[in-house]
């Protein structure tokens, strides 16, 4: 390298600077737009690279130095947790189906960002982006072996967990936030970077990594808390990123505008119909409750993405429409999915319980508009059908959204008792959305979603029973054979939490760790 070296020791932004700029070159041999072929087709202008400010520098030598010290701390608190049988000081056994959910949901998604950067990672022409996007492949790597290594510990002793990676492949439910990256990761480079940095990291993970880990926390979960706080301070970069992107798309040229304005749009109303399952853990899993989930949301959506949108206005991108309805549905969706889940209990591998009375009055004080008018007296319904003996299950499978792929079981913004139901006839097939917004999605894109592969629709179609399975045979149960497919094991995996082997387990462990039996 012919750099002349002025000084002995470089400050940390002249290495940054020797690291991301002068390595690319001009292709003699191979034009340019062959060598990037992914980075123009989404109509997306950059006239310089150059411009590029990565917000967060770092040299690979300072980021294993930190990794690694991070990494060190994790471990030792995971591995003291595992001596200590600190999966029985939690607060009570219902508390470990959400790191079922972790493991399931969330688990599987940071590998797929993994992925998704590094081969972003490659199709930007810019040294400085792909240099940037290269670490955050990287740490996509390490959250999703933290997150599988915390949640390792519960695995040797309780149920709906060993599965984990076949569960994200195949489970219906599961098929919500895998359709969500893979709707990111099959788009362009451009797409892919606002989707994940601004869907994924500005709206959910920080949902999920400040009040949802100060939950697991508050519920003695040491690992989950240990592994989310190291990922958050990762987090903060990767939305920083994900900022950085959007302005640097902006400010290269004004025909760009448009193009993120769709993307901001539509990528607002995937995160935030994935994060349901959020809301859900946060107001009906956790034993012990930090703040509600409309809480949360109104400090980390509703007060940083209103100071987001009102910092880019200055590019003339405006608040995506999508948030007037997702202001309405703030206070129903986390009961709209629990209800949800109860009533498709077989087809899961966690389990459920109705709130208990003190539950359903803390949340009527969360919930003063909606919890005691539309969902006490369901949950109230389903209490006395449990107490007699006969438990409310539904036995027909839902109809899914094309896009987001969740159960239509969102109700019209202004009548929440009415069942939103849209649909679209394209090319001889009759097509299901949850919303509008939905809708929206698919119309713009209508050859991509028509591709989806929508669980409970496959599960109709004969998709989801294994190779042997004879399903023209007397007598043949295709839940079983679905439930053998999707490999849950019925009665230990699914149902209602009480009286299950997990909830048995618990109380007899943390009874002999009490007494001298
Ligand atoms: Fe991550
Ligand atoms: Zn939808």
């Amino acid at each position: 390298m012919d750099i002349a070296a002025t000084k002995k020791k470089l400050g940390l932004k002249e290495r940054y600077t020797l690291m991301t700029r002068g390595l690319g070159w001009e292709p003699t041999y191979q034009a340019i737009d062959d060598v990037f072929p992914m980075d123009t087709f989404e109509g997306i202008k950059i006239h310089d690279w150059e411009a590029w400010e990565d917000p967060f520098r770092l040299t690979m030598d300072s980021y294993w130095k930190y990794q690694a010290e991070k990494d060190r701390k994790l471990y030792a608190i995971l591995d003291a947790f595992a001596q200590s049988n600190g999966h029985l000081t939690v607060s009570d056994a219902r508390y470990i189906n959400t790191t079922k959910l972790f493991a399931c949901g969330l688990a599987p998604l940071e590998y797929m960002s993994h992925r998704g950067f590094s081969h972003v990672a490659r199709q930007f022409r810019g040294v400085g982006p792909r240099v940037a996007c290269m670490m955050q492949s990287l740490d996509e790597m390490r959250h999703a072996q933290t997150q599988i290594h915390a949640v390792s510990n519960y695995n040797r002793y309780y149920n709906g967990m060993s599965e984990f990676r076949h569960y994200h492949d195949h489970l219906p439910y599961l098929q919500a936030a895998k359709s969500f990256f893979e709707d990111a990761a099959s788009a362009g480079p451009f797409e892919f970077v606002i989707a994940i940095g601004f869907a994924f990291e500005y709206v959910l993970t920080n949902l999920v990594f400040v009040p949802f880990i100060s939950g697991a926390a508050y519920n003695g979960d040491m690992g989950a808390m240990t592994f989310g706080f190291s990922a958050q301070s990762d987090e903060a970069r990767h939305m920083t990123l994900g900022l950085e992107v959007i302005r640097f798309v902006l400010e290269q040229d004004p025909a760009n505008v448009p193009i993120v304005q769709k993307w901001l749009n539509k990528w607002t109303w995937r995160g935030v119909r994935v994060i349901t399952l959020v809301a859900m853990m946060q107001d009906y899993m956790l034993p012990k409750r930090v703040m509600s989930w409309a809480e949360a949301w109104e400090i980390y959506f509703e007060e940083n993405c209103g100071a987001l949108f009102r910092d880019l206005a200055r590019y003339g991108i405006t608040m995506p429409p999508c948030v007037e309805q997702i202001r309405k549905e703030r206070d129903h969706l986390s009961h709209l999915a629990w209800c949800a889940f109860y009533q498709s209990r077989s087809s899961l591998n966690f389990q459920l319980w109705l709130p208990s009375a003190e539950d359903m009055d803390w949340l009527s004080a969360k919930y003063p508009e909606t919890f005691d008018r539309y969902y006490r007296p369901r949950f109230e319904y389903w209490a006395d059908l449990e107490a007699a003996g006969t438990p409310f299950e539904a036995s027909g499978s839902p109809m899914q959204c094309q896009v987001c792929q969740i159960p239509l079981m969102f109700p019209e913004p202004d009548e929440p008792l009415k069942l939103a139901q849209r649909h679209r006839h394209y090319k001889e097939e009759q097509y299901h959305f949850c919303s509008d917004y939905c809708q929206e999605i698919f119309d713009d894109e209508p050859e991509k979603y028509i591709q989806a592969h929508i669980g409970t629709h496959e599960f109709l179609k004969g998709n989801c029973f294994g190779p042997d399975v004879d399903s023209t045979a007397e007598g043949f149960d295709p839940l079983a054979a679905a439930l053998a497919f999707w490999r849950i094991a019925d009665g230990k995996d699914n149902g209602l939490f009480t009286g299950s082997e997990d909830a048995t387990n618990f109380d007899l462990w943390r009874g002999l760790a009490k007494t001298n039996v």
